[in-house]
């Protein structure tokens, strides 16, 4: 197996932050991943990159995975069970399950990143995570040097987090997703709940909608919203929404009366990070080549020439000045490397 060297990682993290892997693979086939060579080798896997913070060169094995593939593997009367390969672009499989009549997918429109990433950080969006639609996956297990079979229980989905994230399962390398199997319902119900789907709707003149038309909509709304990496690079949400006590939550609504506050089922209070953010000040705001960006405070955006240390200064900035206004802490959502 030949092990690229010194390979440029500008282009593959949506950041567009500097740093070489000091050996680098690109995997389009899982047997690659049985090559005992690469048991010992340091490890990181990546996928779409959007989800990084690459805060310098990184001295071990890159593996980048880039398996294709999309099936429907079976069929039952309650659902449809979909199959795809690590490496198909996120945003294109959503549309693809639509365009095959089988919906379910739709409120994960235009998230960047591949399968594989999506179970690892539990990927949200209005009101659904990608939990909920998950039924196993297949990974390349380098401890036990096999394929395994992750269910969707073993993944210990919760808020945005996972199995995977949990046990540092990234910056250690320990198993390579190589496949995902969704189970999608037959028994489709929109889910509209969230005001901007809601009012884009409303002003396309649409009752009830289909899935495709829920997708329409959310991809208008986060086009709108959320800047296209590919002209001002980011890694959408940089910070998780922060989860208080309801006494906490009560404690800042007196102070603030107009924050959003959503209850959870465990009687917490979900904030808005975002809005936290642009209260601090930061909405529009940068700091050397790194701010939060002006239409939606809650992502991070390179303007030019960042590097990681750039990012750190810029998140840790943030942190402080919400802490000192709100005394609630913020924590970042991507990883870093
Ligand atoms: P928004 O609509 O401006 O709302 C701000 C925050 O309030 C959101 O983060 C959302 O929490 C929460 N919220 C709004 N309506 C809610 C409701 N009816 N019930 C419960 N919580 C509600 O948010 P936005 O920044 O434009 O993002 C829209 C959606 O895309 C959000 O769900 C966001 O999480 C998602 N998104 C996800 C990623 C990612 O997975 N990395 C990246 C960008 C955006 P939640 O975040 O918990 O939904």
């Amino acid at each position: 197996m030949k092990l690229a060297s010194a390979v440029d990682l500008t282009p593959f993290n949506t950041l567009a932050l500097p740093g070489k892997a000091a050996r680098y693979l690109k995997i389009s086939d899982p047997a690659q991943l049985t090559d005992p060579a690469l048991k010992d080798e340091q490890r990181f896997i990546l996928g779409g990159g959007s989800n990084l913070v690459l805060t310098g060169d990184f001295a071990g094995l890159l593996l980048h995975m880039a398996i294709p593939g999309k099936r429907l593997l079976q069929e039952d009367d309650e659902a449809w069970y979909i199959e795809a390969g690590a490496g198909e672009n996120w945003h294109d499989f959503v549309q693809w399950t639509l365009a095959q009549g089988w919906p379910g997918l739709e409120n994960l429109s235009l998230i960047p990143g591949t399968v594989g990433a999506a179970p690892i950080q539990n990927i949200g969006a209005y009101g659904l995570e990608v939990g909920e639609c998950f039924h196993s996956l297949s990974a390349w297990d380098f401890e036990k040097q096999a394929f395994t079979t992750v269910d969707r229980q073993a993944c210990r989905f919760a808020y945005r987090d996972s199995l995977f994230k949990q046990q540092g399962w990234h910056l250690s390398g320990r198993m390579a997703i190589v496949s995902v199997v969704f189970r999608l319902a037959k028994a489709w119900q929109p889910n509209i709940r969230y005001t901007d789907v809601a009012q884009e709707l409303a002003a396309r003149e649409i009752a009830a909608p289909t899935p495709q038309e829920i997708a329409n909509a959310i991809i208008a709304v986060r086009q709108r919203k959320l800047p296209d990496p590919a002209q001002i690079p980011n890694t959408g949400s940089f910070f998780h929404n922060p989860v208080v006590s309801a006494a906490e939550a009560e404690r800042l609504a007196a102070d603030f009366p107009n924050l959003p506050r959503y209850p959870q089922p465990d009687g917490r209070v979900k904030l808005a990070a975002g809005w936290l953010i642009e209260q601090a000040g930061w909405k529009g705001k940068n700091l050397g080549p790194v701010g939060m960006y002006e239409k939606q405070a809650l992502v991070l955006v390179n303007r030019g020439g960042a590097n990681g240390d750039d990012v750190k200064r810029t998140m840790a900035a943030v942190q402080a000045e919400v802490r000192a206004r709100f005394a609630v802490a913020l924590t970042p959502e991507p990883m870093f490397l």
